[in-house]
C-alpha cells in the first residue's frame, strides 16, 4: 500500500489485549501511516513476561476480541502464534518465528513509550533490535530519547518516534469500569463490548489470585 519498499513493511504489535481498546487501534493507525506499514500484525501474548504474576482472560476470549476488534481494518491482521507456545511469550522468539517465515519484509516493533523505560532488561533486547526497528508511540511530554532503557553493555538501539494523540485508555481501566458498573460504550470497539457482555467478563477481580 505504501509503494515506498517493495519488500512489504509490518507492524509487529504485541500485548496482552485484555481486552483490545481504542487506545490501541490509533496506536496501530498511528504507527500504520507514520512508518507507511503495509499491514499491522496484532499478537496477543499467551503469557506476558511483564505481568507473571497476574492472571489474563483465556487466550481464545482474547483472541476474538481482538478480531472483532480489527475486523473491517484492510491494513490490520491478527497473529496468533504466541498462544501455542508455552511459557512466558518473548518478543524476540516471535520475531524470530516472523523472520523464518518470511525473509523479506521489513519489521517494526511498536512499543508504547513506557516500555522504552525498560528494554534493556527484557529477554535478549540487542537480538530483538536487530530482528526490528523500534518504533516508539510517544504521547504528548513523552522524551524517550531523555530516558535510559538500561542497557549496560553499549549504546541503547535506535528507534523511530511515532507521535499519537493521547488516549489515556488502557485495559486496566476498562476491566475497573466494567466491574464498577460503569459503560465502556466508545472506548472499545461495539463488537468487543458485546462480546465482553456475554463472556461476564471482568465482574470479578481475577489478576490477583492470592487475593
Ligand atoms: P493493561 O492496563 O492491562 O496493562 P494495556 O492496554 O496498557 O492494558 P496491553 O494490552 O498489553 O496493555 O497493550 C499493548 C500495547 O499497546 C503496549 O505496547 C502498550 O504500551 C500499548 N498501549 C496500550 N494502551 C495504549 C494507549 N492508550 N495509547 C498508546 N499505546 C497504548
Amino acid at each position: 500500500m505504501s509503494g515506498s519498499s517493495d519488500r512489504g513493511r509490518t507492524g509487529v504489535f504485541g500485548g496482552t489485549f485484555d481486552p483490545p481498546h481504542l487506545g490501541h487501534l490509533v496506536a496501530a493507525q498511528e504507527a500504520a501511516e507514520v512508518l507507511s506499514l503495509d499491514r499491522v500484525l496484532f499478537i496477543p501474548a499467551r503469557q506476558s513476561p511483564h505481568r507473571m504474576d497476574e492472571e489474563a482472560s483465556p487466550a481464545s476470549l482474547r483472541l476474538s476480541m481482538v478480531r472483532a476488534a480489527i475486523a473491517g481494518h484492510d491494513r490490520f491482521e491478527v497473529e496468533d502464534l504466541e498462544l501455542g507456545r508455552e511459557g512466558p511469550s518473548y518478543s524476540v522468539d516471535t520475531l524470530e518465528e516472523l523472520a523464518r517465515r518470511d525473509e523479506s519484509s521489513e519489521r517494526y516493533l511498536i512499543l508504547g513509550a513506557d516500555q522504552w523505560a525498560r528494554f534493556g532488561s527484557w529477554h535478549r533486547p540487542r537480538e530483538v533490535a536487530r530482528l526490528a526497528r523500534l518504533a516508539l508511540l510517544t504521547r504528548e511530554g513523552d522524551r524517550p530519547s531523555a530516558m535510559d532503557p538500561g542497557f549496560e553493555d553499549g549504546p541503547a538501539p535506535e528507534f523511530v518516534e511515532v507521535p499519537m494523540t493521547r488516549l489515556d485508555i488502557s485495559g486496566t481501566l476498562i476491566r475497573a469500569r466494567v466491574r464498577g458498573r460503569r459503560s465502556i460504550r466508545f472506548l472499545v470497539p461495539e463488537a468487543v463490548c458485546r462480546i465482553i457482555e456475554v463472556e461476564n467478563l471482568y465482574l470479578r477481580e481475577i489478576r490477583s489470585p492470592g487475593e
